[in-house]
């Protein structure tokens, strides 16, 4: 029963703040030696060696860190190697050719397992193909794809002639990809007929033409067929079929390039939940080391695990999480085509049950939804295959993060909350799962190796408590070596350089505010313009968000800032209840007492309003910006990367009323 709220919980673990990983977690973790912190850094950046140790190279590199140029640094200077071959060839050449590397799970219940030689075929073919095509070194070919096996083929595909790939989200409009290929000047562009989405049948194929017709280059396509009769498609002159394409190279191989470890893997545009997207630039040698390495330490992937990153790969987390990371290693990665809640709401446990998933990575506001549709769902399926949980994209609030641990993890799997950004690679900040102890709330330390630290609008270290700018003080091998294109933007856009009397300083900023504590526990509380100042106090949105989803019966809050003539700005909560709780007076003066209780008066909400949604972004973010634009009055800005733009004059037209 969704309503009733889950007494014995609150009561063990709502005061509950520390949680040390489970024993029999930690005898079987793939790092569980808390040395590791001072071994990086009296090590440091030859530490970094234990991450490179992960692949297998063509040719050594000569020096792990060259800084002249900083920042743009360069990793593993003089190493070459080939991506492909490290995700798929050198796990055949071992004898584990018949281990499952892909299980993919379609919307409507298809199924289709690639094991490691099966890969390997594909991806021999679809490189010949590619290269028949005329794609040479370092073209930039665009995957215009949902989540179906192509997706990851075509991408390895690339990877194995030296072509970088960029991925554009399937969600995203026709004018989205135009504006991404004539970015990346991409003369190629792999895409599909079509795909389910809750049942329905969406023509892809229109989308990706309707895009073409605005990019400049004359582009080679080629069409996925993955509805078969459903849709019939025209092929146009320089449209290709992918089975067919593929059929002509059958038995083809295709020797992996010897990339140059700094030569681009991949351009992958970051989600512009804040503006225009960039075009992050990934390099072979240095991301697919972090991948791995994160994977390894943090996700603690073994060969023999069955994994599941239930993201999408149009983003960032799915590059490197669901599939160069995890096939770095050589698990089996699990694929899903389709919605948490199609056709019902149990679909991830069923799915988790039925692959016998060691480890499950998702977002936090996939977790506030499984919150609202109650424990119900996950408690009809068995979940007991799980060993280790993972969040990313959002801060998580305590109780989310404790729902999840308790519903999902049986209070037996660690959860790692981890902090990252498209252009990092990897994970940054998190606890070590076979290591640290958990706070919900708050991510964790950063990583060993890496060097974060918050500061004050003068570069000086805040306080523990005290809010200030997240940085990295040291570069790291899965950054991001320049936006496209764009070096001045790269510079201006992330670092700053410090002079002292010994050298220059180049300190990343990734624009997030944060705070930290005594035990060097990160809590990050949102982005840089994300804080509000009530008279004089400077307050996340994060906080009060975290003090108002801590009310029973609220699954999920957003924040924003409204001009107030007294106190310079006042709060406004935006608020959607769990099923079957009213938004009615009783909780507006529960949620009140709790952001007085957590934080202060101050904190207190000039306004809560109840809705059904939140503007969502494609990745699921919480679009403030817009929120910021209804609480003051405002002409609203734009709504085109919205998931849901129809709930925007919903809100507006409630706020107005009242
Ligand atoms: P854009 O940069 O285009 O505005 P974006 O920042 O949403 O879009 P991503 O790179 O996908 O694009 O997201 C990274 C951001 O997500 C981080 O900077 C941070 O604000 C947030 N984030 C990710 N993981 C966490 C986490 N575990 N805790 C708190 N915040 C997180
Ligand atoms: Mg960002």
């Amino acid at each position: 029963m969704t309503d009733e709220p889950d007494v014995e919980l609150e009561a063990r673990l709502e005061e509950k703040e520390r949680f040390d990983p489970p024993e029999a977690f930690v005898e079987q973790a793939n790092v569980s030696d808390p040395d590791i912190y001072e071994e990086f850094e009296e090590e440091w950046p030859d530490c970094w060696e234990r991450a490179a140790d992960l692949l297998d190279w063509d040719e050594e590199y000569d020096d792990v860190l060259v800084d002249d140029e900083a920042p743009f640094y360069e990793w593993f200077v003089g190493g070459e190697l080939n991506a492909a071959y490290n995700c798929v060839d050198r796990h055949v050449e071992s004898g584990r050719k018949n281990h499952a590397a892909i299980k993919w799970e379609g919307e409507g219940g298809e199924t289709r397992t690639y094991t490691y030689q099966d890969l390997y075929r594909e991806v021999n073919e679809f490189a010949a193909a590619l290269r028949d095509m005329g794609v040479e070194e370092d073209d930039v070919v665009t995957l215009y794809m949902p989540m179906i096996p192509e997706l990851p083929i075509a991408m390895l595909a690339c990877a194995r002639i030296g072509a970088p790939h960029s991925v554009v989200f399937a969600g995203f409009s026709a004018d989205a990809l135009a504006t991404r290929m004539n970015s990346a000047e991409s003369e190629y562009l792999v895409t599909c007929d079509g795909y389910y989405r809750r049942g329905d049948v969406l023509n892809h194929k229109e989308k990706a033409d309707k895009g073409l017709r605005s990019v400049e280059a004359d582009v080679e396509t080629v069409v996925v067929d993955r509805l078969g009769d459903e849709l019939t498609h025209f092929l146009g002159k320089r449209h290709h079929d992918y089975d067919e394409l593929v059929a002509e190279q059958s038995g083809e191989r295709v020797d992996p390039v010897s990339r140059d470890a700094e030569d681009m893997l991949f351009l992958m545009y970051t989600s512009g939940t804040t503006g225009k997207p960039k075009g992050v630039k990934h390099t072979t040698g240095g991301y697919l080391s972090y991948a791995a390495w994160t994977s390894h330490s943090v996700l603690d992937i073994k060969p023999e695990d069955s994994y599941w990153c239930a993201a999408d790969i149009g983003w960032i987390t799915g590059h490197s999480y669901i599939v160069y990371g995890p096939l770095a290693l050589g698990t089996t990665t699990v694929m899903y085509e389709g919605t948490p809640d199609y056709p019902e709401k149990d679909r991830l446990w069923e799915l988790v049950e039925k692959y016998a998933v060691d480890i499950f990575y998702t977002a936090p506001t996939a977790i506030r939804s499984f919150m609202k549709w109650g424990k119900e769902y996950p408690d009809s399926k068995d979940l007991s295959s799980l060993r280790l949980l993972g969040t990313v994209g959002e801060p998580i609030n305590p109780r989310a993060w404790k729902w999840y641990y308790k519903h999902i993890g049986d209070e037996s799997c660690p959860v790692v909350d981890t902090w990252w950004q498209t252009e990092t690679g990897g994970m940054m900040i998190t606890t070590l799962p076979g290591i640290g102890t958990m706070k919900p709330g708050s991510a964790g330390p950063a990583l060993p190796g890496i060097d974060a630290e918050i500061v004050d609008t003068a570069g000086e270290a805040v306080s523990p408590g005290d809010a200030g700018y997240l940085t990295i003080n040291n570069p790291w091998p899965g950054m991001l070596r320049t936006l496209y294109d764009n070096d001045d933007r790269f510079i201006n856009e992330y670092w700053r350089e410090y002079s002292d009397s010994e050298a220059d300083e180049w300190v990343y900023f990734p624009e997030d505010g944060a705070t930290i504590d005594e035990d060097e526990y990160i809590t990050v509380l949102g982005r840089v313009d994300d804080v509000i100042n009530v008279s004089g106090h400077r307050l996340g949105t994060m906080e009060i968000e975290s003090a108002i989803v801590g009310v029973p019966g609220v699954a999920e809050a957003a924040v924003v800032g409204g001009s107030h003539e007294v106190k310079g700005e006042a709060v406004y909560a935006y608020v959607i209840t769990e099923d079957g709780t009213e938004g009615g007076e009783e909780l507006y003066d529960s949620i009140i007492e709790n952001v007085e209780r957590a934080i202060g008066p101050f904190a207190r909400p000039e306004e809560i309003i109840f809705t059904p949604e939140l503007p969502k972004t494609r990745s699921g973010k919480i679009m403030r910006r817009l929120l910021e634009d209804i609480a003051n009055g405002e002409q609203l800005g734009n709504t085109s990367t919205l998931r849901n733009p129809e709930i925007v004059e919903e809100i507006q037209a409630q706020v107005s009323a009242e």
